[in-house]
């Protein structure tokens, strides 16, 4: 399996790890069969994501994308986070491996799954904002 040099200096050199106290937003995926888990932390300021920060314990690709996906939102508007696709992670990172793209689903599912969160604590139904949030697994390719 070859990964880009970005992937590999991401993985490397993580961007962005740690938790937020007081976080305004925290969501958590998990990938059962693979073992990736994601936990995300958002601090949101007026409608712009102020700080973010991850925890993954998961393979390489997981952590690669969950630190471009979070270096991908910081300071950015809401809006554009819930943009943020996994092929755009996918992208910024040169490619992953065919079988490793399930590990890209779930940073966007993790950004996704804290911007409910925010939401739901705001008193605000985030189903129209961020969809309906599946509870299927991003299957493995492994
Ligand atoms: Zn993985």
């Amino acid at each position: 399996m070859i990964y880009s040099e970005k992937v590999m200096e991401h993985f490397a050199n993580p961007r962005n790890v740690g938790e937020i106290e007081n976080a305004d937003g925290v969501g958590e995926v998990g990938n059962a069969k693979c073992g990736d888990i994601m936990k995300m932390y958002l601090k949101i300021d007026d409608g712009i994501i102020t700080d973010v920060k991850f925890k993954t314990f998961g393979c390489g690709a997981a952590v690669a994308t969950s630190s471009m996906a979070t270096e991908l939102i910081k300071g950015k508007p809401i809006e554009d986070a819930l943009k943020l696709t996994n092929k755009a992670v996918v992208e910024a990172l040169d490619g992953l491996p065919t079988v490793k793209l399930h590990c890209s689903v779930l940073a966007e599912q993790a950004i996704k799954a804290a911007l409910a969160d925010y939401y739901t604590r705001q008193g605000v139904d985030p189903e129209p904002y961020v969809g309906k949030l599946s509870d299927e697994e991003p299957s493995c390719g492994i």
